[in-house]
């Protein structure tokens, strides 16, 4: 596996085509193919209903999460470490989701951001619409 100095290499008679943010996307890329591959070692539910099963699982999970900011909210207390853990859930059903769909989560973490780049260039990052 190529580590970041060699991409950086790799890419430098292409500067052309391709700027130091993508090179630094490419750094965490691997991050995420990583994340995706460990989560699906533990990834044990009825695979002819794995769509709905993780769909539901990070609807859940986000759920507890809020329930962790709730209860901060209530109690004046808040732990953070327990909210962060809820987080960890939820990535951990985002990987198998995207997996479900067919997607590596490198895909769709390099999607979101392009999507907002380009929405920041064209100055409408603010406002609502999926398709702005
Ligand atoms: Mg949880």
């Amino acid at each position: 596996m190529a580590k970041w100095g060699d991409i950086g290499k790799l890419f430098k008679e292409e500067e052309d085509m391709i700027n130091e943010t993508d090179i630094e996307a490419m750094a965490w890329k691997s991050d995420f193919e990583w994340f995706q591959e460990e989560c699906l070692k533990t990834a044990i539910y009825p695979k002819q209903q794995g769509l709905a099963y993780t769909a539901l699982g990070l609807a859940s999970e986000s759920g507890e999460y809020a329930g962790k900011i709730k209860k901060g909210i209530r109690d004046g207390t808040f732990d953070d470490k327990a909210a962060a853990a809820e987080l960890g859930d939820c990535l951990w059903y985002i990987a198998t989701a995207a997996h479900e769909l067919g997607y590596d989560l490198d895909e769709i973490a390099h999607g979101v951001v392009k999507k907002l780049r380009d929405r920041a260039e064209r100055n409408v990052i603010q406002g609502s619409g999926d398709s702005r």
